[in-house]
């Protein structure tokens, strides 16, 4: 999506170790008209797909997986992240690896709102080496529900994790799919790029 890689070089912040800041449009301010059209482009992209329930997880995901859910008029489920293992039975648990903070967490769901009959569209800000949405994935196994898609609004091609699920046959969409990332700029997957 074009307006989102210019606006990854217009306002993102490289920083070390293969982090993307941009906390002025997504991660801590929020740029409420880009989202909205993030929101409609990704819903474009799933139409007709059959997603009856959007899964995202705590917390950049969830306003982009809100913008989305408001566009395809379904329900936003978002897995809750626990630094420790206090989780009843009544919960579907997976653990997975932070790459922004090098650390495990849990993941959470309460059963009431993942149920077997569930084709869920799975989307996060940010699809690095695939740790956080696999995490959902198996969260979505527990529950016996169907993973229809998978979106991101920004990949990091570099990492992996997004073409590691396309060659297990998910489909995986993102907004912008950064291919290469260093301090002399960013490389787009498809072909937009621009030194700076
Ligand atoms: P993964 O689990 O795919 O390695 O990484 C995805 C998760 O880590 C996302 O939920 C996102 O919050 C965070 N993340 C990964 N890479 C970046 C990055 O470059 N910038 C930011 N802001 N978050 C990232």
């Amino acid at each position: 999506m074009r307006e989102m890689e210019e606006k990854i070089l217009k306002e993102g912040k490289i920083l070390s170790g293969g982090i993307l800041k941009v906390g002025s449009f997504l991660n801590q301010k929020i740029d409420v008209i880009f989202l909205k059209t993030m929101g409609k482009e990704i819903s474009e992209l799933y139409k007709g797909a059959g997603a009856n329930k959007i899964l995202t997880i705590e917390s950049s995901g969830i306003a982009i997986a809100v913008a989305t859910g408001m566009e395809m008029n379904i329900p936003v489920v978002f897995a809750k992240k626990h630094r420790t293992s206090n989780v009843d039975g009544e919960a579907y648990v997976t653990r997975v690896h932070s790459f922004t903070h090098n650390e495990d967490y849990q993941v959470v769901v309460s059963k009431e709102y993942l149920v077997p009959s569930d084709r869920i569209l799975l989307i996060d800000d940010f699809l690095a080496n695939g740790n956080a949405v696999n995490g959902l994935i198996e969260l979505v196994n527990q529950a016996g529900a169907e993973v229809i898609g998978i979106a991101a609004a920004i990949e990091k091609v570099f990492q992996g994790g997004g073409d590691e699920l396309r060659a297990k046959g998910y489909r995986v969409e993102s907004l912008a799919e950064i291919e290469i990332m260093s301090e002399s700029g960013i490389i787009f997957r498809h072909n937009l790029s621009r030194n700076g």
